[in-house]
């Protein structure tokens, strides 16, 4: 019932903060009522967090998502993701100069509330598209006895599994068809030309370290920026030409359902419009617009903005 993303560039955070800002974000959401929550965070594979071994996201494609779900409310959900990160041996005191969170609290529409049908959903062992959705898709049903009949299985009775199988259905017949690596927005924009129905999505792909995707249809969607050039003491900003480019500026992003959990942390908010595509990677925000009338491969999307 409220997805929330976080996402630093250029400025070093330890995963225990990237944690408590998910979850911070959660709680200011659990007003809309919830039965589950979920999140997902990058092991330790991603990134160097050795600001003098500095690595461009793009090499940084090794890392595999982690994903958090838990029944019940937010603190169940914080409790078992300390846990699992003390058995796992995650070290919470690791650092990213750039990191993309995602995070969902439930209000199950199909299928009961359980681990299993909360939110990230994903396409599949490895994690390669992970989706947080608010709404329904009235269409699921089609799309999963044509994802069924290409070979996948469902572990959930949910709408939204659909949407990360369809995106690695998407992705895998694009590379195969395609000269050239297909870009995460294109793929995601094929996948809502199939959706019907309210939804407002956060996508997270293993295939896309560090990029996050938003989209929305019916359901409400915000996106915060936050400069931290005045904020971060010189020095401490990621110093490296390679990976530097024009947008270097050190920011936080956040994707949210509500103004509530973003205006705690800044006040430039943004409101997305239906049928937008907010495409946040390497510290640029684009926002694309969605039409489902026009051709394929990005032919229907068009740049109405861009944040940086
Ligand atoms: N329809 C989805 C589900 O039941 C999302 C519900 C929500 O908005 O929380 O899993």
């Amino acid at each position: 019932c409220g997805i929330f993303a976080y996402l630093n560039y250029n400025v070093n955070r330890e995963r225990r903060y990237i944690l408590q800002v998910l979850f911070n974000g959660l709680r200011r959401l659990e007003y809309r009522g919830y039965d589950s929550a979920g999140i997902s965070i990058d092991d330790s594979m991603s990134l160097s967090s050795d600001p003098n071994t500095p690595q461009p996201s793009s090499s940084a494609s090794v890392s595999v998502p982690l994903v958090f779900r838990q029944e019940g409310n937010i603190e169940s959900l914080v409790k078992s993701v300390y846990q699992e990160v003390a058995e796992k041996e995650i070290n919470l005191e690791e650092s990213f100069w750039i990191h993309a969170g995602i995070a969902h609290t439930r209000w199950a529409t199909h299928g009961e509330p359980a681990p299993r049908n909360s939110h990230p959903q994903t396409s599949g062992s490895g994690n390669e598209f992970l989706v947080v959705h608010n709404g329904v898709i009235t269409n699921y049903e089609v799309l999963k006895e044509t994802l069924v009949r290409h070979g996948f299985t469902f572990e959930s009775e949910t709408d939204t599994e659909i949407i990360p199988k369809l995106a690695k259905y998407v992705f895998d017949k694009s590379n195969e068809e395609a000269e050239q690596t297909v870009t995460f927005s294109q793929v995601v924009l094929e996948v809502m030309r199939h959706l019907e129905g309210a939804y407002a999505l956060i996508f997270k792909s293993r295939h896309y370290p560090n990029e996050l995707i938003a989209c929305k249809r019916g359901s409400p969607l915000l996106l915060g920026v936050k400069e931290l050039t005045e904020d971060v003491k010189s020095g401490s900003a990621f110093h490296d030409d390679n990976f530097l480019s024009k947008n270097g500026h050190p920011k936080e992003l956040f994707l949210s359902s509500d103004a509530n959990a973003v205006v705690e942390h800044t006040k430039k908010v943004l409101v997305i419009e239906d049928g937008e595509v907010v495409h946040l990677k390497d510290g640029a925000v684009s926002i694309l617009k969605f039409d489902k009338d026009k051709g394929k491969h990005g032919g229907g999307l068009s740049r109405v903005a861009s944040v940086q």
